[in-house]
């Protein structure tokens, strides 16, 4: 069992959890490479890379080292009047990874302020141009953006219960998630919906958002790179920004080490996180246009209204550059594909089961559409006996391992959830 901790139990929230609720929590004592050791000894191999972020594994040696030295020269300073060397060498680093035409770098803390940031500079590039209706954002349904006001106004409207908060909530413009599958063309009627909501809200609406290729936490739906090729024609039709969220997708996870390159498609914006830091420390950044951001510089107040506390926190900073460095001096594309064959060899048995509605792979994330949404109680338990760390929500069980891990604990991680799945 979990052995919850009182404290824990009567006093903390866990993410999307009641407060006082009888649900596991497992404590974790420490973590190495893809396992994470439980208090009570067991270890687990992980399934998630603590939800996209740890691509190269916990208690990474040369990422445990340039923080230590990191934290002999400071941990943090302000942002606002001063900068430093890992805030440089990160923006440089992102530069030459990047789309070319985005040049300019807004950092903050979480995913789900980077979209904020998104979706303000779209406002303020609109403002500036002299176009003040342009205030409304267009959405994909099944995405997801994240928790705070803004994002979560961009989120799908079910999943995401606007009408919890419907009076509190912009009402943005949503347009049905795309059909055509990814590897599969975009025909005219798969495009039609949102063509015409790019129309209908030329006027009021200053960005179109969505996760490139993609959709992650809304649904884990992979759709046509020709979808996104097109949406990006439309917006400059329409004179509409496009805002592509890479904040799950971002770094290598889908093949590519950003998704829009499936499609060769640059956004206005881009949104980045999670495994920016290869999960170690909370960083995200927004980049954009020289275009964007001389327009907002032209604009009035004359500058970007945003300006987080920990602004490009200098550890944060560090952990980036040394997790992009790791990634990049690593053959990282054939690794991906050695995970994509390993996900598909070992969940495809999980097609013959009846509970399974559809497994689709892509890049090294794995997911098994159940046709019921699971017990996740005792499913979380099955997979703890069983020595994995698979967190399924819905009717979704997925699996986006850390890079590292070898096809042996690949081999388990499959197995094991294809057993368990089979007892559904
Ligand atoms: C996780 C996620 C976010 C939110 O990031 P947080 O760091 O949790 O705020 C935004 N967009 C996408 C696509 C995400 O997957």
């Amino acid at each position: 069992m979990s052995g919850r901790n009182n404290t824990d139990q009567q006093h903390i929230w866990h993410p999307y959890s009641a407060m006082h609720s009888d649900l596991p929590v497992y404590k974790v004592e420490s973590a190495h490479g893809v396992r994470l050791r439980l208090a009570d000894g067991r270890e687990l191999i992980d399934g998630m890379a603590s939800w996209w972020c740890a691509i190269h594994g916990y208690n990474q040696p040369q990422m445990n080292a340039a923080l230590q030295a990191q934290l002999q020269n400071m941990s943090h300073v302000m942002f606002g009047g001063l900068t430093h060397e890992p805030a440089i060498r990160l923006t440089e680093q992102l530069l030459a990874i990047t789309p070319p035409a985005l040049q300019s770098v807004f950092y903050s803390d979480s995913g789900s302020v980077s979209v904020e940031v998104a979706m303000k500079m779209a406002i303020q590039y609109w403002q500036a141009k002299g176009k003040t209706t342009k205030q409304r954002f267009i959405a994909l349904r099944s995405a997801y953006h994240g928790d705070t006001f803004g994002a979560m106004s961009v989120c799908d409207p079910v999943t995401g219960m606007h009408s919890l908060f419907r009076d509190a909530l912009q009402k943005q413009v949503f347009v049905d998630q795309p059909t055509c599958r990814f590897g599969e063309p975009c025909s005219d009627a798969d495009i039609a919906p949102l063509e015409q909501a790019l129309k209908a809200h030329a006027d009021d609406c200053a960005a179109l958002i969505m996760e490139p290729i993609v959709q992650g936490a809304g649904g884990m739906w992979f759709y046509s790179a020709e979808y996104l090729q097109r949406a990006r024609r439309l917006c400059e039709q329409y004179g509409v920004l496009l805002i592509l969220d890479e904040v799950a997708t971002g770094f290598g996870r889908t093949g590519k080490l950003f998704a829009c390159e499936h499609a060769d498609v640059t956004p206005d914006i881009l949104c980045i996180g999670k495994a920016l830091t290869g999960g170690y420390l909370t960083l995200a950044a927004t980049l954009t246009t020289e275009q964007v951001s001389q327009t907002i510089d032209a604009g009035e107040p004359g500058v970007f209204m945003h300006g987080p506390t920990f602004m490009a926190n200098p550890l944060a900073c560090t952990a980036a550059l040394t997790s992009i460095r790791l990634l990049l001096e690593t053959d990282w594309q054939k690794n991906i594909q050695r995970l994509e064959q390993g996900l598909e060899r070992g969940l495809a048995p999980c097609r013959e089961l009846e509970q399974v509605a559809e497994v689709r792979i892509l890049g090294a994330i794995g997911v098994v559409e159940m046709r019921q949404a699971v017990a996740m109680q005792a499913i979380t338990e099955a997979f703890v006996h069983a020595g994995v760390w698979v967190r399924p929500f819905g009717k979704l069980v997925y699996l986006m391992p850390p890079f590292i891990i070898n096809d042996a604990d690949l081999a388990t991680l499959t197995h094991t959830v294809t057993e368990v799945l089979a007892q559904q």
